[in-house]
């Protein structure tokens, strides 16, 4: 049977998720917000180092321009060979290789899955960081 999380428990995974966020943050002089962007850690599929990758509020598969600037430094307006246009993506800080939506979104290890992030509202923001906190405990990121 599966154990319930208590409180105390998403508390804890959310501690652990801050903790290890700000210490790749910092290595990779990456800026923490906390609001409107989500973060997430993916490993980045190209060099292979842990890198903070960042969520905003839109309806799935769009290509809106993030709201709130100045954006985080490693989003991008880019081409995309794989969409065959250019879109807002996440790049990672040491060799600006594209991390795609696709993984970042719907794969199971990836950071943002099961996340819906839709509302750009405070009590969304700390929802969504605790789906994202969860998975990266259930993925063992953290
Ligand atoms: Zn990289």
């Amino acid at each position: 049977m599966e154990k319930l999380l208590t409180y105390n428990d998403y508390e804890s995974i959310y501690l652990k998720f801050q903790a290890k966020a700000k210490e790749i943050a910092q290595k990779s002089g990456i800026e923490l917000p906390n609001t409107y962007y989500r973060y997430g850690i993916t490993k980045c599929w190209n060099c292979g180092r842990e890198i903070i990758v960042f969520a905003w509020p839109k309806k799935k598969w769009s290509n809106a321009e993030p709201k709130l600037k100045p954006y985080p430094k490693t989003i991008q307006y880019q081409f995309s060979q794989t969409i065959g246009s250019k879109y807002w993506v996440n790049t990672c800080p040491y060799c600006k290789a594209i991390q795609g939506d696709f993984y970042l979104y719907c794969e199971p290890d990836g950071p943002f899955f099961g996340a819906d992030i839709k509302e750009d509202s405070p009590e969304a923001f700390k929802e969504d960081m605790l789906t994202i906190a969860l998975r990266a405990s259930i993925n063992g990121i953290i």
